[in-house]
């Protein structure tokens, strides 16, 4: 089934009242948008309320550097310099993943496709997965882009911190903690993701700006893409999401 691209830049207020996207049962939910955009807490979020299946690639490819296994030495070149892994890398990660769900219905990607080469091969992929089965009527996945400035990303991303026990994101523009680079509920040291230093972050943006166009593109000719404001408190963003998933099926 194809659905109607109803575009109006960066915006998202008619989003609700969409009557192509009522009762359509995706195969995926993938989140897009720049680095710091807030893909992963609103990815997270949509995962747990609908218990729904949730990979973050960014996060499987950390996994993986930390325990120094030979995807995450293959891949950390790469993410150390703000670039992209290599597709047939991220492909074969998530196919691994996809395949180990019990689950055949709606999943949540988040930091995945990140490339055409990427989404094209999802589409295979999930087309494959779901052959056959008559009561998935809609294999094809749905895409919400956040949008956010680039001055608002670079101050969310060089001032992320993390606590380096609990794992509590904190920023220090927006959220700092109450005694300097010490976590508010343990007392446990910050840390930096060593991406989210400035050279790095502009580089990451720099990637996401060459690749974004072509992916939005790709679903929004299909009919496939929803976009979101995501300059707004994460509370607006939430509930502009709210309003799109309200309507599927999942
Ligand atoms: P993220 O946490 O999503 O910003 O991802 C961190 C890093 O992991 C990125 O800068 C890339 O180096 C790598 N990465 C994550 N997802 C992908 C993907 N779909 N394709 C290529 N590289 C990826």
């Amino acid at each position: 089934m194809m659905i109607e691209s109803k575009h109006v830049h960066g915006l998202d207020h008619n989003i609700g009242t969409l009557p192509e996207l009522q009762g359509l049962r995706p195969a995926a939910i993938i989140f897009l948008g720049p680095p710091g955009a807030g893909k992963g807490t609103q990815a997270q979020q949509v995962a747990k309320e609908h218990s729904l299946p949730h990979i973050s690639t960014g996060d499987v490819f950390r996994t993986h550097v930390s325990n120094k296994t030979a995807l995450g030495l293959k891949a950390s070149e790469a993410m150390s310099r703000g670039m992209l892994v290599a597709d047939d890398l991220v492909c074969n990660m998530v196919a691994e993943y996809i395949q180990s769900l019990d689950h055949v219905g709606c999943m949540v990607l988040d930091g995945f496709p990140r490339s055409v080469a990427q989404a094209e091969w999802l589409d295979r992929f999930l087309r494959t997965r779901t052959s056959g089965m008559n009561d998935l009527p809609h294999s094809a996945p749905i895409a919400v882009q956040i949008n956010v400035e680039r001055d608002q990303l670079l101050r969310r991303l060089s001032g992320r911190r993390s606590c380096s026990s609990c794992g509590r994101i904190y920023n220090l523009h927006f959220q700092p903690t109450r005694n300097d680079g010490i976590c508010d509920y343990d007392g446990a040291k910050l840390q930096m993701r060593p991406d989210d230093a400035e050279n790095v972050v502009r580089e990451r943006l720099t990637v996401h700006e060459k690749n974004t166009f072509p992916l939005t593109e790709y679903y929004r000719r299909k009919g496939q893409l929803r976009e979101i404001d995501g300059n707004d408190a994460v509370e607006k963003v939430r509930a502009a999401i709210t309003r799109v998933t309200r309507m599927l099926t999942i």
